[in-house]
């Protein structure tokens, strides 16, 4: 009976001891996932941080921020100009006071009512835009581009340049 005694006692400390590593376990995954979320609204403050300082100091960032803010700017020309080529291959039309998007076929804006910037003409003016788009991920390597490649692009677009 006392060996049966003594097994009996080990599994039931074996099955205390894992319970007690589960239940460890259990809070440290809490306290991870807490971390997370502060991380998650740190992140978020320093973010809103950014944005406050890039709206009050655009004028004059001052020489430690000054590349930073001009990245982002560089990214929300970029960003606008994609969009620009996502509403042209959708046939839309961004109003220039409201910022509405209208039918390219429209006159008018449909929510301000001023009058929609002229479809420009299929050429030169929309591979500009086009080249506009396209320069700021080509910027750095621009210069071994060779000089066709603006023309290919409209040529397969099947524009004139
Ligand atoms: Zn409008």
């Amino acid at each position: 009976m006392g060996l049966f005694d003594d097994l009996s006692k080990t599994v039931s400390d074996l099955s205390r001891q894992t319970a007690e590593k589960t239940k460890r376990w259990t809070e440290m995954a809490r306290i991870r996932a807490l971390i997370a979320e502060e991380e998650g609204k740190r992140d978020s403050s320093y973010q809103m941080i950014g944005k406050l300082y890039v709206q009050r100091h655009a004028a004059d960032p001052g020489e430690d921020f000054q590349s930073l803010v001009e990245a982002v700017r560089k990214s929300e020309a970029a960003m606008e100009a994609y969009r620009e080529q996502l509403r042209r291959i959708r046939g839309m039309l961004r109003c220039e006071t409201c910022g509405t998007e209208n039918p390219d076929t429209a006159a008018y804006c449909g929510c301000c009512g001023r009058p929609l910037p002229r479809k420009p003409q299929e050429g030169a003016e929309s591979c500009a835009v086009r080249d506009e788009a396209q320069a700021p991920g080509q910027e750095d390597t621009g210069a071994a581009e060779p000089q066709t490649t603006d023309a290919d692009v409209c040529q397969s677009a099947g524009e004139t340049c």
